[in-house]
């Protein structure tokens, strides 16, 4: 016997799936509710009752994985190693002690490989990477005694690991992997196939506004703009990697805090094994006037060169909204805003509560200019994702408000049939 439940899979974000077998009970994914959220269901695991043998987090967000505290310290939990090594940098610098304790102990915390199935009683769980806005993200392919189910997690195809070029074919890397990694071309089948579908309902004709698109517009602004301030999250690896390379390309620095410094070198750490390293090696600490920390001498001539760099060379460097000072300080070089993250933290009628009073004035006040590029997949991609499985049973949507959305994807009439509708 093997059950499948995914919860909360109605909205976006908070989702959690629970997959039972004769002798294992998996989660995947347990995280908080996007704030702003309007329809969401309670649901809560009672982990002293349920008996659950581990639980894997596909990515670092916290609709996926913010809730882990309430997790008994008994129950293995599995993650990436670079998401664990970015919780600890975030949790670090939000100062929330018992979080960074808890990743930081290494008491069940597992960290799983690419490619390497972890056995679970009569269950294996194989990670494998996918292209989203968090950078290590994973779809999960699940086979116990009875099925083979293929979980998607976060995904989409235009960052900068959506896509390889092999002899001059551009491929994408998702159903590349669930052809000849998952499907085995063919040789293997895929039963479930639960999915995300947070755009499933957006118009497929729409052009898709890439990572590559982003950093190409960047550039272009950067000709005209040297002094930029940046609003962006600082997990946010693709996006910080677009605007870096947008000023080096304009022979501007780039700047930040201490602790978003912290997570780009994790970022450039991961990555160096593989074919896309993330280099932000031309980025510095942004140092303030006012810095209690060091008041030496040293710290004053420091302060004073990166200035006068910072004023001849141009810059890019990434502020809060409580950086007014800044603002003040370079006020004679009419610096830029601009703002790359969801609309919604902005705009109220969007965001509900997830709405930050203070950021969107200061976007306001300063004229913000909005440049972002999306975490998800767009319609046409989670057809092809879908036609890709193309799995022996069900299509579960998960991670949408608009799971009905999933029949108007142009995909062949016997999968419309396989979309499992209701909870
Ligand atoms: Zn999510
Ligand atoms: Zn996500």
């Amino acid at each position: 016997m093997t059950d499948i439940r995914v919860f909360k899979g109605n909205q976006v974000g908070g989702n959690v799936t629970v997959i039972t077998t004769d002798q294992a009970k998996i989660v995947i994914d347990y995280g908080e509710d996007l704030p702003g959220n309007t329809h969401v269901e309670n649901f809560s695991i009672d982990w002293d009752r349920e008996n659950v043998d581990a639980v894997f987090f596909t990515h670092y967000h916290a609709d996926h994985i913010g809730r882990f505290m309430e997790i008994p310290e008994s129950v293995p939990l599995y993650m990436g190693e670079c998401t664990r090594r970015v919780l600890l940098n975030n949790y670090t610098a939000l100062r929330m002690k018992e979080h960074v304790k808890r990743i930081d102990s290494g008491k069940n915390i597992h960290t799983f490989e690419e490619n390497k199935g972890v056995v679970i009683k009569d269950t294996v769980v194989t990670p494998y990477h996918v292209d989203h806005s968090a950078f290590d993200s994973y779809m999960f392919f699940v086979e116990t005694p009875g099925k083979t189910i293929l979980h998607t997690g976060d995904y989409r195809d235009h960052g900068y690991r959506g896509h390889k070029v092999i002899n001059g074919t551009d491929i994408d890397i998702m159903t590349d992997t669930i052809e000849n990694e998952i499907k085995l071309k063919g040789r293997r089948r895929v039963d479930v196939l639960i999915t995300e579908g947070t755009l499933a309902g957006s118009d497929p004709g729409r052009a898709v506004y890439t990572e590559k698109d982003m950093q190409n517009e960047l550039a272009e602004l950067f000709r005209e703009r040297k002094h930029v301030f940046l609003k962006i999250s600082s997990t946010n690896a693709d996006s910080l990697l677009s605007f870096y390379r947008a000023a080096r390309a304009n022979g501007m620095g780039f700047y930040a805090a201490r602790h978003i410094l912290d997570q780009m070198k994790v970022f450039n750490e991961m990555s160096r094994s593989s074919e896309l390293v993330y280099d932000f090696s031309l980025s510095w600490p942004v140092l303030r006037r006012n810095d209690s920390a060091d008041t030496s001498e040293k710290y004053r001539r420091s302060f004073a060169v990166q200035r006068q760099h910072m004023r001849k060379e141009g810059f890019v460097t990434v502020v809060s909204e409580y950086d007014e000072d800044l603002f003040e300080e370079f006020s004679d070089l009419e610096p830029v805003l601009i703002f790359s993250m969801w609309e919604g933290y902005i705009n109220k009628e969007i965001g509900g509560e997830a709405y930050n009073e203070r950021l969107a004035d200061f976007c306001s006040r300063h004229n913000a200019l909005r440049i972002r590029t999306g975490g998800h997949a767009h319609p046409r991609f989670i057809a092809k994702v879908i036609e890709c499985v193309d799995p022996v049973e069900a299509v579960i949507p998960m991670h949408t408000s608009d799971a009905a959305a999933f029949l108007t994807l142009d995909i062949r009439e016997e999968l419309k049939k396989k979309i499992v509708l209701e909870k």
